[in-house]
């Protein structure tokens, strides 16, 4: 038996102050009774702002701090004593992985790898009930599998193949994980999750750059021809797919999460102006579309992604419960009503121009 909502339990989540993380943090005080340690290095990616209605909440606690330091985790881990270790801490992003891998690898892949030591030791000096109880549910992506053609899906047994930096971090870091269970006995539970988007993301990813880029009447760069497919889930549906995994998940099992939520990355793009059309019509009247801009594809851009979330569903009862035009329209809105917060997250060294072009080609 995992953790479920049966009792209060202690959760300490890696990346709570970026954009799942976040969310999963903001879900976690608000619904369940458990206590939670954030850990999180605050990069530029990671914004306490996105926490402010759980700050000083009795059952939240932050702790600044980079997983990448075994001291600080082993002391974390030692003073806050969960009962579950929730890893969402990444760098993320594909663009910024072809500029820059290397803090791909010692965050993803190292910071994995001492994550799980000092966790392993955490556990083994449990006693036995506690220990039973204990989980490390990895949070992971599904680029891990590289591309799909036309048809087709990724589930728990598809190969690993990864494109791109993040994506091989990733998956090195899937590896070491599933390694500790098997060789050292850790119970830990790891997901392969799709795309997901919902309010609080930073705005260098696909959605939130197109709102900010279309109410700034900037072109709205779409890689190649915009015919890149992925499987789009709504944060709060991955929130809960995680914490029903963490729940009755089965340690040493791999769960593939998804929506069944396909659309071309064009699709996206008109589907955010046609939006922007109705809540916020530009002046003079035109749409949103005449901003689009097809630029150079991204190098190693996968064509196509998607879930068979089949065994989730049946196994563990969870299902993708927003649907993508509902939750876009959340989104739209929410980037709308939270211009101040796009500020305050873009007043770093980020400013929505174009990355991942490689080395050389830097924008
Ligand atoms: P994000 O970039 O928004 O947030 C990452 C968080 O990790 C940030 O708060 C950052 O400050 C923190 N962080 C980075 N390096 C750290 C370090 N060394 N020590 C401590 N904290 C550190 O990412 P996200 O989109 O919320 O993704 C969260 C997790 O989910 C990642 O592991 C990612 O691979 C995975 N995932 C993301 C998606 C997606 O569509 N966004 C899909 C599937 C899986």
């Amino acid at each position: 038996m995992g953790v479920d909502n049966q009792g209060a339990r202690r959760l300490l989540v890696t990346g709570g102050a970026g954009f799942i993380g976040g969310a999963l943090v903001r879900h976690l005080i608000r619904e369940t009774p458990h206590a939670v340690l954030n850990v999180d290095a605050l990069t530029y990616a990671g914004n306490r702002d996105s926490l402010a209605e759980v700050e000083g909440h009795e059952r939240y606690r932050f702790s600044h701090t980079d997983i990448r330091e075994a001291r600080s985790m082993r002391r974390l881990l030692a003073e806050f004593r969960p009962d579950a270790v929730l890893h969402l801490a990444a760098e993320s992003h594909v663009d910024r992985s072809i500029d820059a891998p290397a803090d791909f690898v010692t965050t993803n892949v190292v910071g994995t790898f001492t994550l799980l030591e000092e966790a392993t030791a955490y556990w083994r000096s449990l006693p036995e009930a506690e220990r039973r109880r204990f989980r490390f549910l990895h949070i992971s992506t599904d680029e891990v599998f590289g591309s799909l053609g036309a048809t087709g899906a990724f589930s728990e047994t598809t190969p690993y193949d990864p494109s791109s930096p993040y994506a091989a971090s990733k998956a090195a870091a899937d590896h070491f994980v599933r390694a500790w269970h098997r060789t050292y006995g850790l119970p830990v539970l790891v997901t392969n999750c799709s795309n997901n988007y919902g309010p609080y993301q930073f705005p260098e990813k696909l959605i939130p750059l197109m709102i900010l880029k279309a109410l700034a009447e900037e072109p709205l760069p779409v890689y190649g021809r915009g015919e890149n497919v992925r499987d789009w889930l709504y944060v709060e549906d991955h929130v809960r797919a995680l914490l029903t995994v963490l729940a009755a998940g089965t340690p040493g099992e791999t769960y593939a999460i998804g929506g069944r939520g396909e659309r071309t990355n064009l699709d996206v793009v008109r589907q955010v102006c046609r939006l922007l059309d109705e809540v916020r019509p530009r002046r003079g009247g035109t749409s949103y579309e005449s901003l689009i801009s097809f630029v150079p594809d991204r190098p190693g851009h996968d064509l196509r992604y998607a879930i068979d979330p089949a065994k989730i569903e049946r196994e563990l009862g969870w299902k993708a419960s927003v649907p993508f035009e509902v939750g876009l329209r959340w989104t739209v809105q929410w980037y709308l009503d939270n211009r101040d917060w796009c500020e305050r997250v873009l007043s770093g060294a980020y400013r929505l121009e174009r990355l991942g072009l490689g080395r050389e080609g830097s924008a």
